[in-house]
């Protein structure tokens, strides 16, 4: 059988190398990967991260690019790729452009779409940013739904997906964690041996302008607070975080700026961290597993799972919250070790067994 596995972004290409991987392994199954490459430079090192070479490479990223012309132009081109490779079965991940427009080209060829990380839901179509209709089209359009717990599962129960297109797989983000963890991790920057470190991504869109300068002015305070703690923050290129992020906290001693991460230094980077403050959905996903608290700067997620298990906690974007509650889980130890428990609602490591073993079923 014929399987299509499409990435676009960053976090694709970390939570689909371990389907492409497993797939790979499958008698049955022949597999191509298609690069749309809507982000270019980081794709591309967690492809080669995890040894996968894209068959198919559309190299679609543009300066600048509004969502509007990306969707136009990567539909057509989805058009001849999915005339010359007939998949049997075409897999996308998660909720970029890619995932939608992939998702409706497949719909117009009558190809049948896997969708992985299904049934992430925040319910609120008013949001300006493109993922929750991106996650709701493609669900729509799938046909066989990857959901990563229970909960989403029943997210797609309730947007009137059919119990039995709905397999609950564990977050593929568990797999590649897990598979690099155990690896010889190398951070690539040298920190303070005995001091405790921070770990800090921030570069959702939603946060853009006001909020993120509370972010900056928050981290700004933690670290003239606690001299003993190191922050490391690899910093997305996007001038809107880049320039705020450097006005605030370029010239903090125990602050170290620097670019985004490799993936494999990245996880380095989370084992290596005390506590972790992240916009990011994967992160959240993530240092769960790794036993890390994570405080969420944003307002809400369409991540509950792991705020009810009480390891992660939402503190938004306000000065005074994020400077309370960093500073309560960097002096009360009772408080820490309760949310560095090691629980991991994400999954066991082994959802991509899952969804290979689903498609061998529907598929022969
Ligand atoms: N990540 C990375 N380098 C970094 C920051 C993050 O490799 O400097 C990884 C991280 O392990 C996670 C993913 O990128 O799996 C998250 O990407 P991002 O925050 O951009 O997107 P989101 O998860 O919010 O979709």
């Amino acid at each position: 059988k014929n399987i299509l596995c499409v990435v676009g972004t960053r976090p694709e290409a970390i939570k689909m190398a371990p389907v492409i991987l497993e797939l790979r392994k499958q008698p049955w199954a022949n597999v191509r990967v298609l690069a749309t490459a809507q982000h270019r430079q980081m794709l591309d090192q967690v492809l080669s991260f995890f040894d996968i070479q894209p068959d198919i490479d559309l190299n679609i990223m543009r300066p600048n690019q509004a969502l509007t012309e990306l969707t136009a132009r990567l539909l057509l081109e989805l058009d001849t790729v999915l005339k010359a490779e007939k998949p049997d079965v075409v897999l996308v991940q998660g909720d970029t452009t890619t995932v939608m427009t992939v998702a409706l080209a497949c719909f117009y060829h009558r190809i049948p779409i896997g969708h992985v990380e299904a049934g992430l839901r925040t319910w609120d179509m008013q949001n300006p940013f493109p993922e929750e209709a991106n996650r709701v089209i493609a669900g729509k359009l799938a046909r066989w739904h990857f959901a990563p717990t229970e909960g989403s599962r029943q997210n797609l129960l309730k947007d009137g997906i059919a119990d039995s297109d709905i397999i609950v797989t564990g977050n593929t983000v568990v797999d590649a964690l897990l598979a690099t963890a155990q690896r010889d991790l190398d951070l690539g920057i040298t920190l303070p041996a005995d001091k405790r470190m921070v770990l800090v991504t921030s570069h959702r869109r939603e946060n853009f302008g006001a909020p993120f300068r509370n972010i900056c002015r928050a981290l700004q305070t933690l670290a003239q607070n606690n001299p003993d703690v190191e922050f490391l923050y690899p910093v997305h290129p996007n001038p809107n975080v880049k320039d705020v992020a450097y006005e605030y906290l370029a010239h903090i001693p125990n602050v170290t700026l620097c670019e985004p991460l490799d993936y494999a230094p990245f996880v380095a980077a989370m084992k290596r961290a005390y506590l972790i403050l992240t916009d990011s959905g994967g992160v959240q996903e993530e240092a769960p597993a790794l036993g890390k608290p994570v405080l969420v700067l944003r307002e809400e997620t369409e991540r509950p799972e792991a705020v009810e298990e009480g390891v992660v906690k939402l503190v938004g974007s306000d000065y005074d919250r994020i400077v309370a509650e960093a500073q309560r889980l960097l002096d009360d130890e009772a408080a820490y070790k309760a949310m560095a428990r090691g629980v991991s609602p994400y999954g066991d490591g082994h959802a991509a067994e899952r969804i290979a073993r689903l498609l061998q079923e529907q598929l022969l």
